[in-house]
């Protein structure tokens, strides 16, 4: 028996570390590392399901390829060959933008992103720009600090007020609702803000129930209730702000009767939290990716930004707006071999477009998709007209470990290797400020199973000129070598655990990003790219019917753990719903929208206020999966997928 080093490579925020124990050749136990700084021996039960996909009935270990019989098993020679063959005929013929190349996080080794280094190489193809998941406010932070910086989690306990907004780690985010229960016991007050009530409301000491969308007036009525009340911190104001002023004066000119009404709170209710937090000295937020899932989602990131800098919550220990932590993109050298500049020929389009571009894209169209680490047939909304759009595509490949709602659909599939069956490099961009390096447990069936070598040798195959034959131990010595500034070697993030301490408390020194060098109120930038320059209050949608709010499943991330599940999707609906429409709880009923419609089993529940029907991402399409509902709408300027602003009926069958 052996015990080895690995991470968590889920889309999460807390990118655990684990210890894997293997018997042989075979993984029989993965458990939290109790020596890690961050995971402190405790990981959720996503974690422990590495193992269940490892050694899965369902997974495939041969390629498919589809033929008028149906999919047939290849080899991955054959593939290789197919997918060659593919390339240079499409490049050939219509450029090589006439391939799209969809990609997401699903799993997040540095090396899993090697399809980037090899269409680089091709000479550049098409992408897509926008985001399933954070990108508004992603967006948002750019323009106020000029990047995205979070503060370490152990930094939470210097705070004497910390409000999570829009989030539920309870689900999500384990070792932060952790670190949220500590705090409580060490009298450091906790306030959750969501329309849901979720569980971690329910733990915390307060929770005040909001309108979905109306995070935006919350946050600018408590701004405004602090400058009136002379709260404001002058001081951080005139030394590391800009357009202050501007954007006073933007909301005092507010309506605040409308700001007020749109959160469906009383004014007395803001006006307490508004002072609680102006007066906390520090407080800090912890903001989550559901808020930002409107049409105001840049707006809303911007507003609860300006509060924060406002109150001079920013660049202090206990302070922060903990949206998320780019820490290690900016550091390690993720493209070693230079590949960006041999990408001459490529373009974009937003992601909400993606049915209209696969359909309509011109000069030239697109022929050939490649899918690598994402389920876009189960993730994209306006799911029924995405898969005729996908389906319509001449070829499509797809990699991935199973027959997934979009492997189903491609033309060709590709098998990848299980995190367990591989090196790679881990870090997160969004809570655990550790990077990691994971071991090999054990061997993949054949070495072409890793997409790191599939590329190399399709390279090869396609004579592309310059690529780089290195081993994968190689290419990931180069991207981490940037860590020796900081004192740490590759053999250091090997045996180790390794952070980058100096950087525990975002924007310390003051020295934002931006254009002006400030935290900046006024963005010309965000004014350039055709936004207003200060935050905007941005009314939520209003629609007739039930707004459709979709997280994640506290054992489920995205569409990776619901294989297997028998029966029909859950949704969750206020008893007074129910009780309007004649609906007992546990009914399976037709649950419809302007795009589609689904059959689920809806369940009553007090903790769903009116309006709302709640069911989680991840279903499968055989289940009903909600995003045959949701409306391809984006935020401002196309960032990210509006996916709340889907409003839904439900009907007796
Ligand atoms: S909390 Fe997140 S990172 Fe940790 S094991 Fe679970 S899914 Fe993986």
């Amino acid at each position: 028996m052996k015990t080895i080093k690995h991470a968590c490579t889920l889309d999460c925020w807390d990118r655990c570390s684990f210890k894997v124990h293997v018997d042989g050749d075979r993984v029989v136990k993965i458990e939290g590392d109790k020596y890690h700084p961050y995971t402190k021996g405790f990981i959720c039960k996503k974690g422990g399901m590495h193992l269940d996909r490892l050694y899965s009935e369902e997974r495939l270990r041969k390629p498919l390829f589809r033929t008028e019989d149906g999919f047939t098993e290849i080899s991955f020679e054959q593939a290789l060959d197919i997918m060659a063959d593919k390339l240079e005929h499409y490049k050939g013929k219509y450029g090589s933008q006439s391939i799209f190349h969809f990609e997401q996080w699903a799993t997040g080794g540095v090396s899993k992103c090697v399809e980037e280094i090899f269409f680089n190489f091709m000479g550049g193809i098409t992408e897509s720009k926008g985001d399933t998941c954070w990108g508004a406010g992603i967006k948002a932070q750019k323009y106020d600090f000029g990047n995205v910086k979070g503060h370490n989690l152990k930094d939470i306990h210097n705070s004497k007020l910390i409000l999570v907004w829009g989030r539920n780690p309870h689900s999500t985010s384990v070792h932060l609702m952790a670190s949220l229960q500590e705090a409580m016991k060490r009298n450091i007050k906790v306030v959750v803000i969501d329309p849901i009530r979720t569980e971690t409301a329910k733990k915390a000491d307060k929770f005040i129930r909001i309108r979905p969308s109306s995070d935006i007036a919350l946050a600018m009525a408590m701004t405004r209730i602090i400058v009136e009340e002379g709260l404001d911190d002058k001081e951080f104001i005139v030394n590391y702000t800009y357009g202050f002023d501007a954007y006073k004066e933007y909301l005092l000119s507010l309506d605040m009767d409308s700001l007020v009404e749109a959160t469906g709170l009383a004014l007395e209710e803001i006006k307490s939290l508004a002072m609680e937090y102006a007066s906390a000295n520090p407080a800090t937020i912890y903001p989550g990716y559901g808020l930002q899932r409107y049409r105001n989602g840049v707006n809303t990131i911007r507003a609860i930004d300006a509060l924060a800098a406002t109150c001079g919550y920013i660049g202090c220990e206990g302070g922060g707006v903990n949206y998320a932590n780019r820490l290690y993109p900016d550091i390690l050298d993720l493209d070693p071999y230079g590949s960006a500049k041999h990408s001459v020929n490529s373009r974009s389009f937003m992601l909400r477009d993606f049915s209209d571009a696969l359909e309509n894209l011109q000069n030239p169209p697109i022929k050939m998709v490649v899918v690598s680490k994402a389920n876009p047939m189960n993730q994209l909304p306006d799911l029924g007209r995405a898969q005729r759009a996908f389906s319509n595509v001449e070829f499509k490949v797809t990699f991935d470990m199973f027959m997934t709602d979009t492997s189903m659909l491609s033309d060709l599939v590709i098998p990848c290797t299980n995190t367990l069956e591989t090196e790679d490099i881990i870090y997160s961009s969004m809570n655990n400020p550790y990077i990691s390096f994971n071991e090999k447990a054990v061997e993949p069936d054949d070495i072409l199973m890793d997409e790191y070598y599939f590329f190399r040798e399709l390279a090869r195959k396609m004579g592309i000129e310059g690529y780089p034959m290195d081993d994968k131990l190689e290419y990931l010595e180069k991207v981490v070598k940037p860590l020796e500034n900081y004192g740490y070697s590759f053999e250091d993030l090997r045996n180790g655990y390794v952070t980058i301490e100096g950087l525990s408390v975002a924007w310390k020194d003051k020295r934002f990003q931006t254009p002006s060098g400030r935290f900046e109120f006024v963005s010309e930038k965000a004014a350039a790219n055709g936004l207003c320059a200060h935050p905007k209050f941005i009314p939520g949608k209003e629609e007739s019917g039930l707004r459709l709010i979709t997280p994640h499943h506290k054992d489920s991330l995205f569409s990776q753990h619901f294989f297997g599940i028998e029966g029909i999707s859950k949704a969750f609906v206020n008893p007074v719903e129910l009780l309007k429409r004649g609906i007992a709880s546990g009914e399976a009923v037709r649950l419809f929208s302007k795009a589609g419609e689904i059959v689920v089993q809806i369940i009553g529940s007090e903790d769903v206020p009116t309006g709302i029907v709640c069911m989680s991402i991840g279903w499968h399409k055989t289940h009903g999966n909600p995003n045959f509902l949701t409306c391809s709408c984006s935020s401002e300027q196309g960032e990210q997928m509006a996916y709340y602003d889907t409003f839904v009926e439900i009907e007796k069958i």
